[in-house]
């Protein structure tokens, strides 16, 4: 606050003046306040995406891998089939040998039976072979859907933190939205607009104190024409070369400025 002599010699406009500036200050910081959190409220948006795009994937990862696993089991149970059947068949040959007079039946079948062994022998091979395939590829699909629960299980009660911390910001947002109409209700639109880019291109700084002669937006020295603009000007004052609205420390006298 101004002490009493200082409005008397500074004057009514002076002190409206000093009013822009401090609503000014406080739109920026309730601004700044907004801006924070929709910052934060994005980063927590997008941990959502990444994190459940991640989960859907592996979903369909594991999908395909028990499609791939299934086809195999498909194929071992067909093997298993054939090779049951062959051995049927073998048998039935057996049996027919005891019935089997003549000699040179007897080495044809025999022939016959021998082959079928041979080659039942490796359809036998590839059943083992198949199994071993399936029964790993069973194991490492149950070790991913484990996996996943766990995932699943973790971002569950992560979820229920990040839409508690999101329910919590935009709460915040909002009471903020309804300051910031307040604060903005008292000053005219030119001047908002014009805040607002300041604001929107100087990355949250669009008010600046002018300390010991510089502008600490920018660390421009404020040429001493303009600074006793600042001092003694009714209007608002921007700086040369970051355009940011200028103003004076409360405490500062005209002597430690000028
Ligand atoms: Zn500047």
């Amino acid at each position: 606050m101004h002490p009493p002599g200082c409005i008397s010699f500074f004057g009514d406009w002076r002190q409206k003046l000093r009013e822009r500036i401090e609503i000014l200050t406080t739109l920026q910081s309730v601004d700044r306040e907004i801006r924070n959190k929709s910052n934060a409220k994005t980063v927590l948006l997008d941990e959502i995406q990444k994190t459940e795009g991640e989960i859907q994937t592996k979903r369909a990862e594991i999908e395909l891998f028990r499609g791939n696993w299934a086809e195999k089991d498909r194929l071992r149970q067909g093997k298993e089939k054939l090779l049951q059947e062959e051995g049927r068949k073998t048998t039935d040959k057996r049996m027919r040998m005891t019935r089997i007079k003549n000699i040179k039946e007897l080495q044809a079948l025999q022939r016959e039976i021998d082959q079928m062994k041979q080659s039942n022998s490796q359809l036998e091979e590839e059943l083992i072979k198949l199994m071993e395939e399936t029964e790993m590829s069973f194991a490492s699909l149950q070790e991913k859907e484990q996996e996943l629960a766990r995932l699943e299980q973790e971002w569950t009660e992560k979820r229920a933190e990040i839409h508690s911390q999101l329910t919590g910001i935009e709460g915040e947002l909002a009471e903020a939205a309804a300051t910031r109409r307040q604060v903005a209700a008292k000053l005219d639109e030119n001047l908002i607009e014009r805040y607002e880019l300041i604001f929107s291109r100087r990355g949250g700084t669009a008010v600046v104190e002018v300390s010991e002669g510089i502008c600490q937006g920018c660390h421009m020295n404020i040429p001493y024409q303009l600074l006793n603009e600042i001092l003694k000007s009714d209007k608002l004052i921007f700086c040369p070369s970051c355009h940011r609205i200028l103003y004076l420390p409360e405490t500062a006298s005209t002597e430690k400025q000028l």
